[in-house]
């Protein structure tokens, strides 16, 4: 059993050892301002039921990017119902790219999972609330429960992805027109481009992983969401939250996970951690490239994996 020397240890070493593979991985270029990030930026942090362990670039702000997914998830289930959320959005894998339009033609007429872009944005539309604002308050009131602090965003990637969210808007108008979007297709659209501007870093994601790691129960002990919703998002993370990277990920990691493009990741070691790793440089899946270094390594040191 590792004490918590060991794991600040363990994390240091990772970092160090990990940091060079960002030269393998690219920032990415089609959101103008995500390419102004540091690519030799690395960072790890572990939640514990206690204690929260970190090393390197674990302060940086970043967004959140398509981790913003899992509580728009979860506030969708909770406030809808799962029955009425898969009504919308499928439940299966897919071997596509995240930003993929590719199945919404082809397989059920419905995008096939709510971790990439098009089940997603279905999602967001149906997060209740009579104006943006009410609707972002759901899924940012949700963060704020778990991280105990105000949630803001980072106005200039907003402004970045919602001028040139060429595709994100071919794929919602595409929703509209196979009836999986709710409502009005720009507004659903600014409630997502939002959810995926709210800052954290990454000592904020090792704490949401232990959330998602005791079933929806914060740092204070207060269930916020039911512990069924958990379980379902949760695998979702696992079938799918590394899109297309999703398979090698469970084999060499093993934990239910969710990337972003700014080069987070979001881990959850259930009933023990949260874990969490940041690096903007990406491998060609849109998955941070030292992030997953890290957490592979991480994994075969604290026995990670749930198979
Ligand atoms: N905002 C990004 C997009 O829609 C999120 C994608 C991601 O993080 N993979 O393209």
């Amino acid at each position: 059993m590792s004490t918590g020397r060991d794991y600040a240890a363990l994390l240091k070493e990772v970092v160090d050892e990990c940091r060079p593979y960002a030269e393998r991985g690219q920032l990415p270029s089609y959101i103008p301002e995500l390419r102004k990030a540091n690519p030799k930026l690395a960072g790890i942090a572990l939640q514990t039921s206690t204690e929260l362990y970190e090393a390197g670039d674990t302060r940086v702000e970043f967004t959140l990017q398509s981790i913003s997914k899992v509580f728009s998830l979860l506030v969708a289930i909770e406030e809808r119902g799962p029955e009425a959320v898969f009504a919308k959005v499928g439940a299966e894998p897919t071997g596509d790219p995240f930003n993929s339009i590719v199945k919404l033609e082809t397989a059920e007429k419905k995008p096939p999972n709510p971790m990439i872009n098009a089940g997603a944005i279905a999602v967001c539309s149906l997060i209740p609330g009579a104006t943006v604002e009410e609707r972002f308050g759901r899924i940012a009131g949700l963060l704020e429960g778990i991280l105990d602090r105000p949630i803001t965003i980072d106005e200039a990637v907003y402004k970045s992805e919602r001028d040139t969210a060429f595709r994100n808007r071919a794929l919602a108008w595409f929703l509209k027109e196979i009836n999986c979007l709710e409502g009005d297709v720009e507004e659903v659209l600014d409630l997502y481009f939002r959810q995926c501007s709210i800052l954290v870093n990454c000592a904020d994601l090792a704490r949401i992983g232990m959330f998602f790691a005791t079933k929806g129960i914060n740092g204070a002990g207060t269930p916020l969401v039911s512990a069924r919703a958990v379980r379902l998002v949760s695998t979702f993370m696992v079938t799918c939250g590394m899109y297309n990277g999703s398979g090698e990920f469970a084999i060499q990691v093993g934990i239910p996970a969710k990337s972003g493009v700014s080069g987070g990741i979001l881990g959850v070691v259930p009933g023990r951690f949260g874990v969490a790793t940041f690096g903007p440089a990406l491998d060609r899946k849109g998955n941070s490239v030292v992030g997953i270094s890290m957490l592979k390594r991480l994994s075969d040191l604290l026995d990670f994996s749930i198979f």
